[in-house]
């Protein structure tokens, strides 16, 4: 049975400006072909198990032809699968989408387009641009400013100068001089603001405002690259006023988070908020402990504790894969307590329809330990090598319990020269640590040789920073160990730096 082939607009970087039909496109796709445009944020969201292809243009030389690439996408389809074909911004702008569809609708291949966000209103918008205005511009011109091979731009530019209203020039960051000269000539005011957006509605976006005369030097005093678009208009004014993307408290900075990636999400998500270019790297891996005989007795014994305690949502969810395959729910678990480490392994608990009976008022080890109300014996299911402090404590009280590893934690082979090299520039304005291990997994990364005196480690807890420190990072702790704090400790520490 053939496929189908479904044209999404990704968007002009930003990963929340994807949109929701987009996403879950994505989410199904088998084959996913895609352009250099495409932000690795997007990139980050094709399923594991999808064939990425990547047929990605630069400007004067494409790797693969446009031919090709159509060949490409009725093979995929033809071959039964659900390709997805993911354009930077909208395919329909500037995009080619047109072109692509063509082979499509001739061969008889089903197809759908899901527009995007096109960075042609997107990168004004997120450089405080709006580009109509009511009393400024009311009407909005979308040109390319990309010749075709050996040919002059065609431009009409007395066209464009008479029907007034904002100018959004693509592809144009090469023929800016022709551009701003090709607009005077036909009689715009070289006062007429203007403006560059580069890396628009990603964390390294820049902006360059300037009038059409001064444009061109400001672009090359800057250093303006492409992908950048070219505003020209009244509205351009507005810029220093409404950047609100600038006066984001993480704007600039770029943080590098080390959880595993399927658990990453709320911290990612509040550093983006603050305005943070967020780099998931994972330095930990976690892996079910599959059979776990030590479990699996403990379970059939249950009656023989009092309290199940969990450090993790990863213990929870090998608890709850158990749960799952004994044909268990909360009936099972009648007259046993619970307790979770912090709020994440309390949310992980309510997901499996169980309520947490205790939680320290400190998220750690040795609070838990500390605080937990037993009279009689607990089970704890928990990483291998979990923290020594929560069994210290216990045994400090005679609270009897058993220590049952459910899973492990795998740390990186071996250093990783892009990530060694990365922090050795400067980079990273700092680095988050939810645990220990991650810490320990981080080290591995960078190798024995990097210099990691500059580094200034977010940890989520006073553990976290204790390993942290006796590798002579710099550690600072969050008031809480939640990612709410941690982003917020990200605030604080980052603005100075
Ligand atoms: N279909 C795309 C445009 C493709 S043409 C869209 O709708 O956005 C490629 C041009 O788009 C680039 O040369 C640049 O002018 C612009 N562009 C794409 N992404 C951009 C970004 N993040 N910031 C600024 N300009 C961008």
């Amino acid at each position: 049975m053939c496929g189908k082939v479904i044209l999404v607009g990704a968007g002009p970087g930003d990963p929340g400006l994807l949109t929701w039909k987009g996403k879950m496109a994505l989410e199904q796709a088998d084959v996913v072909v895609y352009d250099r445009l495409v932000s690795p944020a997007v990139l980050d969201m094709i399923p594991p198990g999808a064939r990425r292809i990547n047929v990605g243009k630069e400007a004067a030389c494409h790797p693969v032809p446009q031919e090709r690439i159509n060949e490409i996408l009725l093979e995929q389809a033809r071959a039964g699968h659900r390709v997805v074909r993911l354009k930077g911004g909208d395919p329909f702008v500037f995009g080619r989408g047109g072109e692509e569809l063509e082979l499509l609708a001739r061969s008889g291949v089903d197809f759908e387009e899901i527009p995007g966000v096109t960075s042609a209103i997107a990168a004004p918008a997120y450089a405080g641009i709006p580009v109509t205005h009511r009393d400024y511009a009311s009407s909005l011109h979308i040109i390319t400013g990309h010749a075709r091979a050996g040919k002059d731009l065609e431009i009409n530019f007395p066209a464009l100068v008479q029907a007034g209203g904002t100018l959004v020039f693509l592809m144009g960051v090469g023929a800016l001089p022709r551009i701003t000269a090709g607009l005077m000539e036909a009689g715009m005011d070289g006062a007429t603001p203007a403006a560059l957006v580069e890396n628009g509605t990603l964390p390294v976006q820049r902006r360059c405002v300037a009038t059409l005369a001064t444009l061109t030097q400001r672009s090359a005093e800057m250093e303006i690259r492409s992908p950048a678009v070219i505003v020209v208009g009244e509205v351009c004014t507005l810029s220093d006023a409404f950047c609100w993307v600038e006066k984001q408290p993480l704007h600039g900075r770029r943080i590098l988070v080390t959880r595993p990636r399927d658990r990453a999400g709320a911290l990612s998500e509040k550093l983006r908020d603050l305005g943070a270019e967020v780099w998931e790297y994972p330095c930990i891996e976690t892996v079910p402990l599959v059979p776990c005989p030590d479990m699996e007795a403990a379970l059939s014994n249950l009656k023989a504790y009092e309290w199940l305690v969990f450090t993790s949502p990863a213990g929870v969810e090998v608890f709850g894969n158990q749960m799952r395959t004994l044909g268990w729910d909360g009936r099972n678990l009648a007259g046993i307590r619970l307790a979770a480490l912090g709020p994440g392994t309390a949310r992980a608990l309510s997901a499996l329809g169980l309520r947490t009976d205790y939680m320290p008022a400190v998220y750690d080890a040795a609070h838990l330990g500390q605080g937990l109300p037993a009279r009689g014996r607990v089970l704890i299911l928990r990483a291998a090598q979990g923290s020594p402090a929560l069994t210290e404590t216990l045994a400090r009280r005679t609270i009897a319990y058993d220590d049952i590893a459910v899973y492990r934690t795998v740390l990186p082979a071996g250093p990783d020269t892009v990530l060694a090299q990365a922090l050795e520039e400067g980079a990273v304005s700092a680095v988050t640590f939810t645990s220990a291990s991650t810490v320990r997994g981080f080290l591995r990364a960078v190798g024995t040789r990097a210099d990691l005196s500059r580094i200034t480690a977010l940890c989520i807890g006073q553990q976290t920073a204790a390993e942290a420190r006796s590798h002579g990072l710099r550690a600072e702790v969050a008031r809480e160990a939640t990612p709410e704090a941690l982003a917020e400790l990200a605030r604080v520490c980052c603005q100075n730096i």
